[in-house]
């Protein structure tokens, strides 16, 4: 009898432990995509607020590193400052730590990441390996000159270095154009790509994205 306690007592802590770490099984993933000045880092904010969702930017993550005066930081420095993209082992290593310490979450909502085809890869390797996968592409449609005028807008207000000078804003669109816009038909092919336009009042679009994540979760 005494054995029989123990062997039960057993599995249903194997099983409270299955149960604590599957939680994370059941996460919705969405990708916020558009090219910088698409509006990504406004409106995932106040998505994930909404819907309780994990908001993932490695752009600010990056910016956090230089303002805490990392080694990191001072070396992704230069890159970002002339709207280069920075290695994709950075970027990869960034998300991979920040995956596995988040819980009691709807989901992750990954801005700015993946940039790359090979980022994308390895994100969904990240997630597979979890049972997760990505559920959603979220494309913000904005056309290039509204993209100027709000980047030129924003450089007032975020300080960022890389939205004042015109010449680094053309090469972070045109960085975007052949480096990441062929994510796009990456995750056309898979069946989660979702266009949004992106133009309108931040709530008009707000509303919009938050539509399609309704849908999913
Ligand atoms: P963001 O805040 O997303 O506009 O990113 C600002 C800058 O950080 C970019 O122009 C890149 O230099 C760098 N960066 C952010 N995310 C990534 C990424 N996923 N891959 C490579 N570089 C990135």
């Amino acid at each position: 009898m005494a054995l029989t306690i123990a062997a039960s007592d057993v599995i249903c802590v194997q099983y409270i432990h299955w149960y604590v770490k599957s939680n994370i099984f059941s996460m919705v993933n969405f990708l916020i995509f558009g090219p910088p000045g698409s509006g990504k880092g406004t409106q995932s904010v106040k998505l994930a607020e909404k819907f309780n969702l994990s908001h993932l930017s490695t752009g600010d993550m990056l910016r956090a590193e230089i303002a805490a005066g990392t080694e990191l930081g001072k070396r992704m420095s230069s890159i970002m400052s002339k709207g280069e993209l920075v290695p994709d082992e950075v970027v990869i290593e960034m998300i991979a730590s920040r995956i596995d310490s988040t819980r009691d979450r709807t989901g992750f909502l990954f801005d700015g990441f993946p940039r790359t085809v090979a980022q994308t890869v390895a994100l969904e390797k990240m997630l597979n390996d979890r049972k997760m996968k990505i559920d959603s592409m979220l494309v913000l449609d904005v056309d290039h000159d509204e993209l100027v005028k709000r980047l030129v807008a924003r450089a007032e207000l975020s300080g960022r270095p890389d939205d004042k000078d015109p010449s680094v804003i053309e090469n972070r669109i045109d960085v975007y154009k052949e480096k990441t816009e062929p994510i796009i038909n990456y995750c056309r092919e898979r069946g989660i790509y979702q266009p949004v336009n992106g133009v309108g009042s931040i709530d008009d679009i707000f509303r919009r994205l938050s539509k399609y994540i309704k849908k999913l979760i």
